[in-house]
């Protein structure tokens, strides 16, 4: 049996009369660039993330660097945010021209420890970006408390968590604002690129949606500003795949339950954590050897029987010698969780359009290699 990462082409045969008529109407409205489709998407998604506003932009990467210099933030100022996520988290601070500082993650959640934050704070710390990593939201409470105290701003990497939520608290809600990803490999995602950014903060909005569109909010008028848009033939398909996104992220953690109860009696790797009261919406099921040296020989045992398994991710930021260290970026502390994740990470095949058939192969062939580890 052969189990792939993705099912986007599941995913489209499933809603594909959704997807193709609003295709069809964006075709046939004349409007394909900050057009109707994208109007109606932006207040669809407001209205789904329940926040008074969200701005359509060009990736996830933009929409953090632009609500960070919509927020003042660059040279000179520090960001801090933890160094096992995806490269752009770390990316999106050197665009706006600021400094990224490293905290370590916390060791079951794999989101910012928020008891690390305090030890980087400097008078030149302007915000702390969260990432919700893998579809659970890191302890938005906690960050905001010390934010508050230290007058920090936060903003919210969802790329991953789309849908997902906290124990009392939404994405969005206790932060300046939320950004995501709405590239196809994200829970909710279009075919190609696009993202977004959902906030309660008129100035943000009004900021955003005139840097993102060349400076401009009336004809032939311009300020500073870039060209990131999210236009409207993606909006349309974001705009259908959103009315299933809820039901897809139910049936993720299905199939996550499914892994969890079928790796009973693991010896070899530890199961993802998932914290009391919150909403996981297993953007990516990650489980970790418990020894580094077992990591690759089980990803190529999976591979080799047909299990397209991945990591998530083997290379920490501050480990890549391609990010430009020289403006003073840096690590605080100690960085042992999130090197030990990156050694140790093996995400298995996770989206809604799996079987039980393939969930059951998958761990049934991970159940042999752990015999054998
Ligand atoms: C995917 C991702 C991004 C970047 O999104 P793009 O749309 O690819 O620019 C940023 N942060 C995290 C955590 C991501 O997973």
């Amino acid at each position: 049996m052969k189990v792939g990462f993705y099912g986007h082409v599941r995913q489209y045969q499933n809603i594909k009369a959704e997807i193709d008529a609003n295709i069809q109407k964006v075709l046939m409205s004349g409007g394909y660039v900050q057009g109707p489709m994208l109007k109606q998407f932006e207040k669809e998604l407001a209205e789904f993330s329940g926040t008074k506003h969200a701005i359509g932009v060009g990736n996830g990467t933009d929409a953090i660097w632009l609500v960070l210099m919509a927020l003042g933030i660059g040279a000179g100022d520090e960001v801090i945010t933890h160094p096992n996520t995806f490269f752009a988290t770390a990316e999106a601070i050197w665009i706006a021209g600021a400094t990224a500082v490293f905290v370590d993650c916390d060791p079951k959640t794999k989101c910012i420890d928020p008891a690390k934050i305090e030890a980087a704070i400097t008078p030149k710390t302007k915000a702390i970006i969260p990432v919700h990593l893998y579809g659970q939201c890191a302890d938005m409470k906690a960050i905001r408390k010390i934010a508050d105290k230290h007058k920090l701003m936060i903003v919210e990497d969802n790329a991953q968590a789309f849908d997902a939520a906290g124990d009392g608290f939404k994405i969005g809600e206790l932060s300046e604002a939320a950004t995501t990803s709405f590239i196809i490999q994200k829970n909710l995602g279009t075919f190609g690129d696009s993202g977004a950014i959902v906030t309660n903060n008129p100035e943000i909005d009004k900021k955003v949606r005139m840097l993102h569109n060349h400076g401009s909010n009336a004809r032939n008028v311009h300020s500073f500003g870039f060209n990131s848009r999210l236009d409207d033939l993606h909006a349309g398909i974001l705009s259908a795949k959103m009315k299933h996104i809820h039901a897809g992220n139910d049936q993720r953690r299905k199939w996550a339950a499914r892994y969890t109860a079928g790796f009973k009696g693991a010896k070899s790797f530890t199961l993802p954590y998932e914290t009391p009261g919150y909403r996981h919406v297993f953007h990516l099921y990650v489980i970790e050897t418990k020894k580094p040296e077992q990591r690759d020989q089980l990803v190529k045992f999976l591979v080799d029987n047909g299990v397209d398994a991945k990591t998530h991710y083997s290379i920490a930021i501050h480990k890549q010698a391609g990010y430009p260290w020289g403006k003073g970026a840096r690590i605080v502390g100690s960085m042992e969780n999130a090197e030990r994740n990156a050694a140790t990470c093996v995400s298995l095949p996770m989206f809604p359009e799996l079987t039980a058939e393939e969930v059951d192969y998958v761990i049934a062939k991970v159940m042999e290699w752990d015999k054998k580890a």
